[in-house]
């Protein structure tokens, strides 16, 4: 979905300044957009990719979403959408496509540069990067077939209707792929190296309920076919006995390999790879808050809804920066209404 007020499509050299610069257009640098809105900021906000949205939007967009609060099933997009619509009550300034290079201090507030030149200012920052950007991890085998049937995406399931599937993997998304895929393929297999999956409990209830081909714990030992996808040729991790599966469609859902980029080189305390914060959401570097899966503390839970909660509680922490007279509690959405 394109942004209503994007601006500053990126020749270098241009300037901005907004009260709250957002670094990452993920759902939650979306919903911290509509609360600095709500709160009487301006705000702009930058990222890499050329569409809102972070890993909702590129790698997920047509799977369903179960626990968004208040939001029994919703797709992924769906939610992206809503959140750009919802942030466009704060007419952001969106810069997409620029990454966040270098982060500087000035006399009252910071200096973002992009990679692009573009230098945006601002009384205070909230880093809502996410995983940073995401390269999908590779399937050991069967690399010559990308493109021609091995797939790490699935941005439109539809375009598999019909289609013989293996989805690779244990985890959520293999898990969520599969029972995406089945009702639309002829066939779904799964095959994973381990007897158990590591996705959520009542996702795995469901694929046993479904018509999905399990093969655990087996892995792919062969891809073939002449210009793409044909056959895939498993093995099984106990006996080492193999088996050809016909397939039209391999979908390697191993999970990704996180790169944080510039933002790992800004000087914050880290905890690992994320970025450590306080109980405000504030990090080691003044007037720079962090939210969303890159922010970490004691007991932290990467889930979108807890996303929301610390979006709010940066931009409500760090509204005293912006205008003292501001405070750090908002009041309801719902007063004067
Ligand atoms: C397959 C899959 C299924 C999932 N299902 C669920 C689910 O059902 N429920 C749930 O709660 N969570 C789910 N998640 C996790 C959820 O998507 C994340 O918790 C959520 O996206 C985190 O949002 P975020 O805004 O913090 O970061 P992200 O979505 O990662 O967005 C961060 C953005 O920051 C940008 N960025 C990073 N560095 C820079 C830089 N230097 N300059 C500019 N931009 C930058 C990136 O391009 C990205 O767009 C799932 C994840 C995956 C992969």
């Amino acid at each position: 979905m394109r942004t209503e007020h994007e601006t500053g499509s990126g020749s270098g050299g241009d300037a901005y300044d907004s009260d709250l610069l957002i670094v990452g257009a993920g759902p939650v640098g979306l919903y911290a957009a509509y609360y600095a809105g709500f709160r009487g900021m301006s705000v702009t906000v930058i990222d890499a990719l050329d569409e809102p949205g972070g890993q909702m939007a590129a790698l997920y967009p047509e799977k369903k979403v179960y626990d968004i609060a208040g939001i029994p099933a919703v797709k992924a997009q769906d939610v992206v959408n809503a959140l750009v619509e919802q942030a466009s009550q704060a007419k952001p300034r969106y810069l997409l496509g620029h990454t966040a290079q270098t982060l500087e201090h000035t006399a009252d507030g910071i200096a973002v540069t992009t990679h692009q030149g573009t230098v945006v200012t601002a009384k205070a920052a909230l880093v809502t990067g996410g995983i940073g950007s995401f390269t999908p991890r590779p399937l050991p085998t069967g690399s010559e077939y990308e493109n021609r049937g091995l797939r790490y995406f699935v941005p439109k399931p539809a375009e598999l209707t019909g289609a013989d599937v293996v989805v690779v993997g244990g985890g959520d998304s293999a898990v969520d792929w599969a029972l995406a895929l089945e009702p639309l393929a002829r066939t779904v297999s799964l095959v994973h190296r381990r007897p158990r999956f590591r996705a959520h409990e009542h996702s795995v209830r469901q694929l046993r309920a479904s018509s999905v081909r399990l093969y655990t714990p087996h892995e792919v030992h062969r891809i073939s076919g002449e210009n793409c996808v044909e056959q895939v040729e498993l093995m099984s991790l106990e006996t080492g006995a193999t088996e050809n599966l016909r397939a039209d469609a391999v979908v390697a859902a191993l999970g990704f390999v996180a790169n944080l980029g510039p933002l790992a080189t800004w000087g914050f305390e880290m905890r690992g790879r994320h970025i450590a914060v306080d109980r405000t959401m504030r990090t080691s570097r003044p007037r720079v808050y962090a939210a969303g899966d890159i922010a970490d503390y004691d007991g932290k839970v990467a889930l979108i809804s807890v996303g929301f909660g610390e979006a709010a509680l940066a931009v409500n922490n760090l509204a005293p920066l912006v205008d003292p007279a501001l405070g750090t509690v908002p009041g309801h959405s719902s007063d004067g209404q």
